[in-house]
């Protein structure tokens, strides 16, 4: 890749600085670690990628904000709140899903397909996450459009900061301000619906009871969303954030990214000039340095030097320079989603190829659908009761004054349906055994009762006259509900002195 422009800039990034500080040449390319940040006035764009942003924007934001409001009907005894998280109740709820804490698992497989599904979008179309769906860049775009609805696009917001304090420049900062605290409040606010019943809460917040720790809550993401999409921007995204590094390090020759044709474009000039040189039978390039791709940037940045850290790509430089070529004449997607195979095919002469199924992409989608099979299946054969048994520790068994050897155990069922439901218990593996459930009277029929929607704790009590020969053998404690049919079992060890040979 010989063009003007690398040798430009290969020139630029082998040009040594002076360092003050330290006596020592240090080159141009090593950008300092931070940059105080230069206040960025993002020009507003229409174009097709700006209409998908807004596309997102609307429905991620509708769905954060109003989600809590949607009812769920599972019956007299539940929450109606169709997504809750209920840590008084130890329970997640979603829709027709319910997870109990002992099926932590399922968020397991849920991050693991989450971070999948990450790598998949990072390995198709770059940063796409970022640009598009990433919290920070939803909020960050609504801060920016709030700022431009009150104090005017790039120009106008540039021109009055950059003159003196008038009254109505106070007015219109004081209004930006209010509008975002009042953005960020309902965002601090919407969070905290998520734990309590919705329109409950609302009432509590509005009249003052509710739990100290709502309105704490409230503050703290308030405080947050105000500082990170109000004031910091696209430092989150350039110093705090880990992702870009990350990303950097999982992309490939074939993945799509925002990129300046520099093949098309370069050697830029104006446009009259270019017409000339053309006509001349001379190079010339599509750009007309007009630099209205950088006048929209949310992080400030020329896409035209390469792909950078700080490029969040978001599309809208597509947009930008899309306009542009549409307006002098020239074909669009100067600036578009390019892969580096493709610029190196056309520099050689040869059409651009797309290739979505590779190894690397096959392999994500590959491992998204096996966990979200595993998961799917766990979910849809799942029992709607659990049993779990911990053998006591101390004394491990107790010889019994008639011979018998008895082991303790604690035994734990879990009633996941909204309905009392008996058990009947058998156990496995220990012959001549007699089961005493502390609280039932002895001989009684081995069933337990546990309440709707309940955990409930019983002493198992498990006495042997015929116990094996050694030391410890398994013991299986069988479950069946009474009336479904429904079984489930946990297992542990008996332990019994071990007999001389
Ligand atoms: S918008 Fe297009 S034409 Fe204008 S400077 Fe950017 S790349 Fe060049
Ligand atoms: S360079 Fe283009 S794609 Fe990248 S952040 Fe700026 S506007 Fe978005």
């Amino acid at each position: 890749m010989n063009t003007d422009l690398l040798e430009r800039q290969s020139r630029a990034n082998a040009a040594p600085i002076h360092d003050t500080e330290t006596g020592s040449d240090v080159p141009e390319s090593e950008p300092p670690l931070y940059a105080a940040r230069r206040k960025i006035y993002p020009q507003s764009v229409k174009g097709t990628f700006r209409r998908i942003k807004w596309a997102v924007l609307v429905i991620t934001l509708a769905i954060y904000y109003f989600l809590p409001f949607i009812r769920w009907n599972r019956g007299p005894d539940a929450p109606d709140q169709a997504v809750l998280i209920d840590f008084p109740g130890r329970r997640f709820y979603f829709f027709f899903i319910e997870i109990w804490p002992q099926e932590i698992y399922f968020f397991t497989g849920l991050l693991i397909i989450a971070a999948m599904t990450l790598f998949l979008m990072n390995a198709v179309a770059g940063r796409v996450w970022c640009g598009y769906l990433c919290p920070q860049t939803v909020w960050t775009d609504l801060f920016l459009a709030i700022e431009r609805l009150v104090e005017g696009d790039r120009r106008a917001q540039m021109a009055a900061d950059a003159g003196p304090w008038t009254t109505q420049r106070v007015l219109r900062k004081g209004l930006k301000h209010v509008l975002w605290l009042m953005v960020a409040w309902w965002t601090g606010g919407a969070w905290v619906l998520y734990f309590a019943d919705a329109p409950t809460l609302v009432r509590d917040l509005a009249t003052g009871q509710a739990p100290l720790l709502a309105y704490g809550w409230i503050g703290t993401l308030t405080a947050t969303t105000y500082a990170l999409a109000g004031h910091m921007r696209e430092q989150v995204c350039t110093y705090m954030c880990p992702w870009p590094r990350i990303q950097a390090a999982l992309t490939d020759e074939y993945a799509l990214n925002v990129t300046y044709r520099y093949d098309r474009g370069e050697p830029r000039s104006s446009v009259k000039k270019s017409e000339q040189l053309r006509l001349a039978g001379l190079a010339a390039g599509d750009c007309i340095d007009c630099r209205q791709c950088v006048n929209v940037c949310p992080t400030g940045i020329d896409i035209r030097n390469g792909s950078q850290v700080e490029c969040i790509q978001c599309g809208l430089c597509i947009d930008a320079c899309d306009s542009v070529m549409q307006k002098i004449g020239r074909p669009p997607k100067l600036i578009g989603y390019d892969s580096e195979v493709n610029l190196e095919r056309r520099l050689a002469g040869e059409s651009p190829v797309q290739k979505i199924v590779r190894t690397r992409t096959v392999l994500y989608a590959v491992i998204i659908a096996a966990v979200g099979g595993i998961m799917l299946y766990a979910l849809l054969t799942r029992h709607a009761f659990d049993v779990s048994v911990i053998h006591d520790r101390n004394p491990i068994f107790v010889r019994m004054a008639d011979g018998a050897i008895r082991n303790g155990y604690t035994m734990r069922i879990l009633n996941k349906r909204l309905e009392p439901r008996r058990f009947a218990m058998t156990i496995d593996g220990v012959p001549g055994n007699v089961i005493e459930i502390v609280g039932l009277p002895l001989g009684a029929a081995r069933i337990v009762e546990v309440g709707p929607d309940q955990s409930r704790e019983f002493r198992v009590l498990v006495n042997s006259y015929e116990y094996a020969p050694r030391a410890s053998s398994p013991i299986v404690f069988h479950l069946t509900d009474m009336e479904s049919g429904e079984w489930a079992q946990a297992q542990d060890n008996f332990r019994a002195p071990e007999r001389p040979k």
